[in-house]
């Protein structure tokens, strides 16, 4: 552990954590996340696939696919791979709570133009309030005789939700939760401002209207139109988060913590796709193929097209294991394949240390922790365990052990679907963090590098330390 938080590798952590940065302030929507990984992924030289064509796939090249634009699979096809070897496999989610526009959005109350939102997962809705928020997700344009997918963020403070004065409510500070339909309505704007802006203001809900421009305050109708260039008849629907304009940055007396919006997950996603482009050296060596998977909607179940529950997985594996004379090759894979499930794990609080077991209490710098929970919210097994610390192990980075309380909840992660529907082995991986979906969270600087060498070291390391393992 002192080696990764010495000072003289703090310029890397800190270089590592201010990359990360970079991801987290680009990925305010699941569909900005896909951008951003098939960029980097571009850039690179992986190839994108289309799940609807017919694929070439070469031994010691990289590809991605995409599905729904929220979800994608990335892989390194190792220069030694033949079919029925194993998958290395690293999966993370690329959406975190959030509010998002309704599709009738308008309303108005006492002389305000509002915005409705849905709640998306399980925020900690009363961080949502007094923060400036603006909308970040995608629109569907009509463009001749095409519906295309633009991606919007407005890079400004559109809306915000205001807290109640405390005048009004004396126990706020006693326990605060806010009605989820009547309280967390946004205000875009007075209609007294809009009145002096446009000559009239815009009033009334979206109750009996007929057309996209209708459903909302021609004021937001008007910012999507001039973010995307097009007309407001070309709008036809979208799916918009709202997000915090302040930006993820480097925190604490020493710069050691990263305050952000959106840790969960997009740290794991992060390091697991970093890990991948920066193991590319060793790729033709490799037996395996190297694999990174990041679905959309964990937060809501997985239950979804595009989501871990989804069949996405499994086409892709058996695709790449298929092969006309060995028609168990995927079969044979899978139990010789492997999955970090990587999310986010919760550090112990400083202030409310009953919440945790004394003997499994994750800190700062010391690790990505392993999670176990054998009621199967985790996927750990001993098993999945001891090969993640064979190779944590022999990169040289520390790791942590947690398990809830018994009389705590538990989360819990895709890694419990994914071991279930595809039969391979899964352990329960992430780097420590607090305030777990509140608008703003918290985690050290250490956990970007510790995490991006692990999981480096699992994709350059795992079929060897497979190789020891001799359960079946
Ligand atoms: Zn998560």
């Amino acid at each position: 552990m002192q080696s990764l938080i010495m000072k003289s590798s703090k310029d890397a952590v800190q270089s590592a954590a201010k990359e990360f940065l970079q991801f987290v302030n680009r990925g305010v929507s699941p569909y900005h996340v896909v951008e951003e990984c098939k960029s980097r992924l571009l850039k690179a030289g992986f190839i994108e696939l289309k799940e609807a064509e017919c694929w070439d796939i070469k031994p010691a090249s990289k590809y991605f696919v995409t599905r729904n634009y929220s979800s994608i699979i990335a892989f390194a096809v190792g220069g030694k791979f033949l079919p029925g070897n194993g998958f290395s496999m690293i999966g993370a989610h690329t959406d975190s709570p959030c509010l998002r526009v309704k599709p009738r959005s308008k309303k108005t109350r006492l002389g305000c133009l509002q915005v409705g939102v849905e709640c998306y997962g399980g925020g900690i809705w009363n961080t949502w309030f007094d923060r400036d928020l603006t909308i970040a997700g995608r629109v569907m344009v009509k463009s001749g005789d095409k519906l295309t997918q633009r991606l919007i963020h407005v890079p400004r403070p559109l809306l915000r939700i205001p807290h109640l004065a405390i005048h009004l409510q004396r126990d706020i500070n006693d326990s605060f939760g806010p009605n989820k339909e009547n309280h967390l309505v946004p205000i875009l704007a007075s209609a007294v401002q809009e009145e002096l802006e446009t000559g009239c203001a815009s009033s009334g809900d979206a109750c009996n209207a007929t057309t996209t421009v209708e459903k909302h305050h021609p004021a937001l109708v008007k910012v999507l139109c001039s973010e995307l260039g097009v007309q407001p008849e070309a709008l036809l629907d979208f799916e918009l988060c709202l997000a915090d304009t302040q930006l993820g940055v480097l925190g604490g007396v020493y710069e050691e913590f990263i305050y952000s919006p959106r840790l969960d997950n997009l740290h794991s996603c992060y390091c697991s796709l970093q890990a991948l482009i920066d193991s590319g050296a060793s790729l033709a060596g490799d037996t395996n193929i190297r694999m990174v998977t990041l679905y959309d909607n964990e937060e809501v179940g997985s239950e979804s097209a595009q989501g871990a529950q989804s069949n996405l997985t499994e086409l892709i594996l058996s695709r790449l294991s298929s092969t006309s004379s060995n028609l168990t090759a995927f079969q044979q894979a899978a139990p010789v394949s492997f999955m970090i499930s990587a999310d986010m794990a919760h550090a112990a609080h400083p202030n409310y240390q009953e919440k945790h077991d004394e003997n499994h209490r994750p800190a700062f710098h010391k690790g990505p922790v392993i999670k176990f929970n054998s009621n199967q919210r985790y996927a750990t097994t001993a098993v999945t365990a001891a090969i993640v610390r064979e190779i944590a192990g022999r990169v040289n980075v520390p790791l942590q052990d947690v398990m809830v309380r018994n009389d705590s909840p538990c989360g819990t992660t895709i890694g419990p679907i994914l071991a279930s529907r595809l039969g391979i082995p899964v352990v329960d991986i992430g780097a420590p963090q607090l305030s777990m979906h509140s608008i703003r969270e918290m985690c050290c600087t250490s956990g970007v590098l510790q995490t991006i060498t692990l999981f480096k070291g699992f994709f350059e390391l795992f079929p060897t330390v497979r190789s020891m393992v001799t359960v079946d």
